[in-house]
């Protein structure tokens, strides 16, 4: 047998999620988020499921171009633009949309060859303060894109820093109301968070990521209440069982410590398969379909479950790190993170397969 662990990708699941998208923001172009390996869960894969969407948002240039190789025709945006000149030329090739979100960008615009034109995305800073124009630079920069022969479409777009907790939008959407108030330009707002909660900010194309991997952008709301279903679910198995007596100490620092006689499942999982190394004595897992914890330190490819309460385990019973029947949302607050950073860390040494 070889070593038990896996990853499963539930398309199904990520097919239900879009549906959710669809569902929040019926009238909004949708670019399916898939920076970042599609968030852990394979580029291609992801694309292939996400058919229906009105274009993909990534980062990477390579995978832009990976993907309309693959046939993809409709829009893809770099989210953060070109870093050279070079890769203009490349983004012109392959009909890429860019984000321009500095002066440095404008200039490589305005040196790119005649003839060849973008859809561009102007980012603003609206007070996120990481990347964009600031709101008075904003104005410059729209009316020199708007008639710009390197610019065939002109977005809008911004990107909300508290759209997840109680600060919200107004104080950002204000700022970006006034930068397109009698224009006619489309504007590209909303992240997951946005698209659940403010309806506001839905305008004409929206930007999903985590939600459609089925996890749950709040701090204080569970996935399950979004009507989010998981899509990776990292499953491995127990390879060793271990009888500690009172006192005995268990992993790398003997960080925990048995205070009675317990059984201890080692599972094949470490941190360079993804799993947080930073996940403390108590984070949840399930064993043989029961909750159970963590128990001491993450090691580099195991870690140890409390068998205390399961009995029934041994060599060889089913361990589910986190997806279908354990949350990546409670593993990661357990870990204090998002699961956001468990999902993209899926080491590539896990095999992966569809469902
Ligand atoms: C990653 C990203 C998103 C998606 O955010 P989620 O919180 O995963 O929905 C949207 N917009 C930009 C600019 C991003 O970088």
């Amino acid at each position: 047998m070889p070593r038990p662990i896996k990853a499963t990708i539930d398309l199904s699941a990520l097919q239900h999620n879009f549906g959710m998208v669809r569902r929040h923001a019926p009238r909004a172009s949708v670019f399916a988020v898939i920076k970042a390996n599609a968030y852990g869960h394979g580029l291609l894969r992801a694309a292939r499921s996400l058919a229906g969407a009105d274009g993909y948002a990534l980062l990477e240039l390579d995978a832009a171009v990976r993907l309309r190789d693959a046939g993809w025709t409709k829009r893809l945006a770099l989210l953060e633009g070109v870093f050279e000149a070079s890769e203009l030329r490349v983004a012109a090739e392959h009909d890429l949309t860019i984000v321009i979100h500095n002066p440095e960008q404008l200039r490589m615009l305005d040196g790119a060859r005649s003839g060849v034109s973008f859809d561009v995305l102007l980012k603003v800073n609206t007070g996120m303060n990481r990347l964009g124009f600031t709101p008075r630079a904003a104005i410059d920069a729209r009316e020199k894109l708007k008639k710009h022969p390197a610019v065939k479409q002109l977005t809008l777009m911004t990107h909300f820093a508290t759209a997840d907790d109680a600060r919200g939008v107004a104080w950002q959407m204000k700022v970006i109301d006034e930068i397109a108030a009698g224009q006619q330009l489309q504007r590209c707002l909303a992240n997951s968070a946005a698209i659940l909660r403010y309806p506001e900010t839905h305008a004409d194309w929206v930007r999903p990521g985590i939600m459609l991997y089925g996890c749950t952008p709040f701090a204080d709301v569970p996935a399950r209440e979004l009507g989010l279903k998981p899509v990776m679910t990292l499953t491995s198995a127990i390879i060793a069982v271990q009888e500690l007596q009172a006192g005995e100490r268990i992993g790398y620092a003997g960080t925990f410590e048995a205070t009675q006689p317990m059984r201890v499942g080692v599972v094949a999982c470490g941190y360079a398969d993804g799993y947080p190394r930073h996940a403390p004595t108590g984070t949840p897992i399930v064993v043989g379909g029961q909750r159970t914890r963590t128990l001491g330190r993450v090691s580099m490819d195991m870690l140890c479950a409390d068998l205390s309460a399961i009995p029934a385990a041994r060599v060889g019973t089913p361990v589910t790190l986190w997806g279908e029947g354990l949350s990546a949302d409670e593993v990661a607050a357990a870990a204090g993170t998002v699961s956001y950073e468990l999902l993209c860390a899926l080491a590539p040494r896990v095999p992966v397969i569809e469902a």
